[in-house]
């Protein structure tokens, strides 16, 4: 069975897999994230749309 996509940052269930943020996203990306999540953490992930969202800010 399928684990169900939750992704932490828009907390919706996604279709895609969610981005390994520890390993594929820019430590900026990171940090904006970061900046309006506090409690979010890298390897909790984030959906792409979220990732492509908090690269262009
Ligand atoms: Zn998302």
């Amino acid at each position: 069975m399928e684990k169900a996509k939750f992704c932490p940052i828009c907390k919706k269930m996604v279709s895609e897999n969610l981005v390994d943020t520890c390993e594929s996203a820019h430590q900026y990306v990171i940090d904006n994230i970061k900046r309006k999540h506090p409690n979010w953490v890298e390897k909790d992930g984030a959906c792409p749309r979220c990732v492509d969202y908090y690269k262009k800010i």
